[in-house]
């Protein structure tokens, strides 16, 4: 094992700040190289006598998750919004998502993890079988801006799969991190089984140079550098990246609904969600009455920071990142956009708000035109129809979610699927999210591999083929053996001619 280098213990503390007010709210320790070494070393020990036990007493312990976390939602939600800003509504989504996923996987994980018959080479004297094993230790890299659900919500299904995890939480969010542990230690987890190792500037790439699986939430240009890390170790990956996400509203969209799934879409979580609206293609007929809609409801978004439900939008994840949304605004006006709603900093309000923001008049040549924002921004485009709603939606190098509204359903399914995205929300911008029984992940710049459904879980095992002979006459392998005249070779090409005019057996 290698041995850390002393470091001063002030060294090894990071602070914790609520971006909303700038307060210190609290500390953890950084992990050295070793200690990220030695929290795997003993992760794989549980992990072992983990994989071992019946699957059914890993879903016990989903579903007393399940339970503790609904049941702790105050203390949860106190938590996320002192280091992350966010509203109270927002932090909610965090506890339901995280309880829903508990839900899910308790109740079909069993059902993914069980051995599959699969069709047998040689029917008759062959058959075969598909087993699912844990990879191990599997390392999770979170992200702030869901830093409850981010930290756990996919550690589940890995851990019910039979991994243990290592999870290296965000900088700036680790204390709901360190919560999600805490609390699936109350339900009984053995503490090797799920361990968080803090720090930042290299704890990440540590954390892939020991794990055998990896599963990263963040920026695109960080979750390259994972992938390449990690097919240097040839370990499996996934990788939910960031997204340029299009919304379309086509003449005859219930323009109030459409501009209401907008609000959501955009300004949920301020604007900080993978799969949040940043681009609106409104076909002609509809545009001015869909902008007036929007514009309207975003002016109505009450801003600021609170311990209650009573606002819509809190406070970006910090200053920094404030500066960055602010600096694609300020962009976009100094080309000619124009803003609809909103477009000011707020540090009347604390140091990371930006008001929820609708522009006009967006073109190539802003940076907010084709970069990710990752805030309260929207741009509103005029389109004719809907082939070139499609067109503009697909031309990013993102692909992770979008939404297609209009008064055609036929028409909304074709363009739905004509979109080079992971997933498409029909009259919703965010539902994907809690439609836990389908995978959810990008293409393109946005991603490798899902969460959520049966892929979800089994991008956390290797399969395993286990194929059987009869041993009766030599099985399978004599066919082979056997093949030593051109009469038995030209009887198994005559086989093979029939075998695929055998209903049942093709
Ligand atoms: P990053 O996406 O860059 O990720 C930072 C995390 O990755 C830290 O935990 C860091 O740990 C780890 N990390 C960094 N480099 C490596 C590496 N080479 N190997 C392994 N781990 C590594 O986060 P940012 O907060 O800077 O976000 C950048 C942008 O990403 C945002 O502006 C936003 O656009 C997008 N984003 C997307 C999210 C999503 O949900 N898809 C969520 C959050 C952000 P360490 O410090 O120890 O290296």
């Amino acid at each position: 094992m290698t041995l850390a280098p002393a470091v001063p213990a002030l060294e090894r503390e990071l602070r914790v700040f609520n971006p909303a007010t700038g307060e210190v709210v609290g500390s953890v320790t950084v992990a050295s190289p070793g200690d990220v070494e030695a929290a795997v070393a003993r992760a794989r020990v549980a992990q072992a006598r983990w994989a071992a036990r019946p699957i059914g007493e890993r879903a016990v312990l989903l579903r007393r998750y399940h339970d503790r976390v609904l049941d702790r939602t105050d203390d949860i939600l106190d938590t996320i919004q002192k280091e992350s800003g966010k509203a109270r509504r927002d932090a909610l989504l965090d506890v339901l998502t995280v309880a829903g996923t508990a839900r899910y996987y308790a109740t079909r994980g069993r059902r993914f993890l069980r051995p599959t018959h699969a069709g047998p080479a040689v029917f008759g004297i062959t058959s075969a079988e598909v087993v699912y094993k844990p990879h191990g230790v599997v390392g999770i890299i979170s992200p702030w801006n869901f830093p409850f659900l981010l930290a756990v919500g996919d550690a589940l299904p890995a851990l019910l799969a039979g991994n243990a995890v290592v999870l290296k939480p965000s900088e700036l969010t680790p204390l709901s991190a360190d919560l999600s542990r805490a609390l699936l230690l109350e339900c009984g987890l053995d503490p090797d089984l799920f361990q968080v190792v803090h720090g930042r500037g290299d704890v990440g790439a540590e954390l892939v140079r020991h794990v055998d699986y990896v599963g990263f939430t963040g920026g695109t240009a960080t979750g390259r550098k994972i992938a390449v890390a990690a097919a240097e170790r040839l370990i499996p990956y996934s990788l939910e990246l960031g997204g340029k996400n299009p919304m379309i509203v086509l003449d005859g969209a219930p323009i109030e609904h459409a501009a209401m799934g907008l609000i959501a879409g955009a300004f949920n979580n301020t604007g900080q969600t993978c799969i949040s609206i940043e681009r609106v293609y409104v076909q002609d007929g509809v545009y001015d009455a869909f902008a007036r809609a929007a514009a309207d409801r975003v002016r109505k978004l009450k801003l600021g920071y609170s311990l209650q439900f009573d606002l819509d939008m809190g406070s970006l994840i910090s200053e920094a990142h404030a500066a960055k949304v602010i600096g694609h605004i300020d962009d976009a006006v100094a080309h000619g956009a124009e803003v609809l709603a909103g477009g000011h900093r707020r540090p009347d309000l604390g140091p990371a708000f930006v008001e929820p923001t609708l522009l006009a008049g967006v073109a190539p040549g802003m940076k907010i035109f084709r970069e990710e924002t990752f805030g309260p921004v929207v741009a509103l485009h005029r389109v004719r129809d809907a082939d070139e709603a499609v067109r503009l939606a697909n031309d990013t190098e993102y692909g992770l979610n979008a939404s297609v509204w209009g008064g055609n359903g036929r028409e909304v399914r074709e363009v739905s699927r004509r979109l080079e995205t992971g997933s498409t929300g029909i009259n919703s911008t965010l539902l994907i999210y809690h439609s836990f029984d389908v995978p959810m992940g990008g293409v393109k710049a946005s991603g490798i591999g899902r969460r959520h459904g049966r892929q979800g879980i089994l991008r956390y095992t290797q399969a395993q083929s286990i194929v059987r002979s009869t041993a009766l006459l030599g099985g399978y392998e004599s066919l082979l053996v056997r093949t030593t005249t051109q009469r038995w070779a030209r009887g198994l090409v005559g086989l093979f001619r029939l075998w695929r005019r055998i209903p049942g057996l093709r």
